[in-house]
């Protein structure tokens, strides 16, 4: 399918209040436009530089959310380009983003990415802290939690999903019903290609799909 009927197909499918975030990982800036110009509205980078580079074709008319392992020697760089930052997981990554937002002036939108599959080697806070870090992140000034995100463990089957996906939504409506100061839970960003429709109906409300807006992705 080409990118023109596959971003219509599933713009068409999406329920109303979900948002689509079109995952771009090695995908050409010139992809990225293609699917800007048939009504994708917010790109999701995991890599700061492959960002700048779709960055300069595409633009601000679009939101750009970083959906990547964020390093701390690239949040200078990522403060300048993302409107959201989705994988926040330690407050050290949370204090540089506050510190290079102050000094820019700028308020930066978060998601607390879970490590909902508990797994070791994955990014992403365990759901037993998740609430002390939102806790520590909501009194830093510049920086303003929406929400959660994961990834879960990948699957073939979208249902092995769906426990994943509960778990994120349960964290996700304790710490809202906390209603803490400079926390507004809103977002809730689960779900991919193979996934999304269990996510939404688990509660989702910002999916993120690369393979089936793009294709296959081309492994190096
Ligand atoms: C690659 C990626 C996606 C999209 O995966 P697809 O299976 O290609 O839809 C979503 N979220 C994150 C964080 C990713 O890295």
């Amino acid at each position: 399918m080409k990118i023109k009927e596959s971003v219509a197909k599933i713009l068409d499918e999406l329920p109303e209040g979900v948002e689509l975030v079109a995952a771009a990982k090695e995908r050409t800036p010139e992809e990225v436009f293609k699917a800007v110009q048939e009504g994708v509205e917010i790109v999701g980078e995991n890599y700061v530089q492959e960002a700048e580079k779709a960055y300069e074709v595409v633009g601000n008319k679009v939101k750009w959310h970083f959906i990547g392992r964020l390093q701390k020697n690239k949040v200078k760089k990522a403060v300048r380009i993302f409107d959201v930052i989705e994988t926040v997981d330690s407050v050290e990554i949370a204090r540089e983003i506050d510190k290079r937002c102050q000094q820019s002036g700028k308020v930066m939108p978060i998601l607390v990415e879970i490590n909902s599959g508990e797994e070791e080697q994955k990014s992403g806070v365990l759901p037993e802290d998740a609430e002390q870090l939102i806790r520590e992140i909501s009194g830093l000034k510049n920086i303003k939690v929406m929400g959660l995100m994961t990834m879960g463990p990948r699957f073939g089957n979208p249902e092995n999903s769906r426990p994943y996906f509960i778990k994120t939504r349960e964290i996700f409506d304790i710490i809202r019903r906390l209603s803490l100061l400079n926390v507004e839970m809103k977002y809730l960003s689960m779900g991919m290609t193979n996934s999304y429709k269990v996510a939404i109906e688990e509660g989702a409300n910002i999916v993120r799909i690369g393979t089936k807006l793009f294709g296959e992705r081309n492994y190096k």
